[in-house]
């Protein structure tokens, strides 16, 4: 089996849920008292955010890169970024390890090709959803991304931030949701990705009429997948 090194942490609410899917998932595979091989180096959030806020995205890429190396060296054999909007520096991180770095717009790409999704709206942080670096792995792959309206796309933000991250789960926040998801569908989205780790802390499918694409979801069950794989 091979071991998963996890840069978490961003935010811890949602490193917990990845750590729960790996589990079950290799638990689900394997059976018995098999669980899953995972290193995992949690980051200070708090010191992430604020470079974010700045723009000082190479920072923190210079941060998760220093972490990432030491995941390689302590014996993981691939690395998951948990969190989409620290794919922003993805390269950097990619670039500073010998061992491959699961994108989570590429398993979540591929999950909705193999459905035959054309048309997918995208709902995560504000960096997520107004820059290029995550929208450009769907557009790559053909696919149409449908964002929020500029209010919407801060309501969706704020609450990532304010609530989620810090572990509130609120119900007007997940009506406000309800109504946002609601309105992609109407604007033509065939499918919604929870582009935001916390996302599906707060909302699921039972929520919703429109498929959701939750990346935690998908992420984790690749990389155990992944894991227990022969290639
Ligand atoms: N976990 C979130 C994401 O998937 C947001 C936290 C962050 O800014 O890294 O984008």
């Amino acid at each position: 089996m091979k071991t998963i090194g996890i840069l978490g942490g961003m935010s811890w609410e949602s490193t917990v849920s990845y750590y729960q899917i790996i589990n079950e998932t290799v638990k689900e595979k394997l059976g018995g008292l098999h669980s899953a091989k995972i290193l995992l180096h949690s980051v200070d959030f708090a010191q992430i955010e604020a470079c974010q806020q700045k723009g000082e995205w190479a920072y923190c890429g210079e941060i998760l890169a220093k972490a990432a190396v030491g995941l390689e060296k302590a014996g993981a054999d691939f690395l998951l970024i948990a969190t989409n909007t620290m794919h922003k520096v993805f390269d950097q991180i990619q670039s500073s390890v010998n061992i491959p770095v699961l994108n989570i717009a590429k398993v979540t790409s591929e999950a909705l090709l193999a459905d035959g999704v054309q048309k997918v709206a995208l709902l995560g942080t504000k960096y997520t959803m107004e820059q290029d670096f995550y929208k450009k792995i769907l557009l790559d792959d053909h696919l149409q991304v449908l964002v929020p309206s500029a209010a919407q796309r801060e309501c969706v933000n704020r609450i990532i931030f304010q609530e989620l991250c810090r572990g509130e789960l609120k119900a007007e926040s997940r009506e406000e949701y309800k109504r946002i998801i609601k309105e992609m569908a109407d604007a033509g989205a065939q499918a919604c990705i929870l582009g935001c780790t916390e996302i599906g802390l707060l909302i699921g499918q039972q929520d919703v009429e429109l498929p959701l694409y939750d990346t935690t979801l998908l992420h984790a069950r690749a990389a155990a997948m992944l894991s227990i794989s022969d290639d």
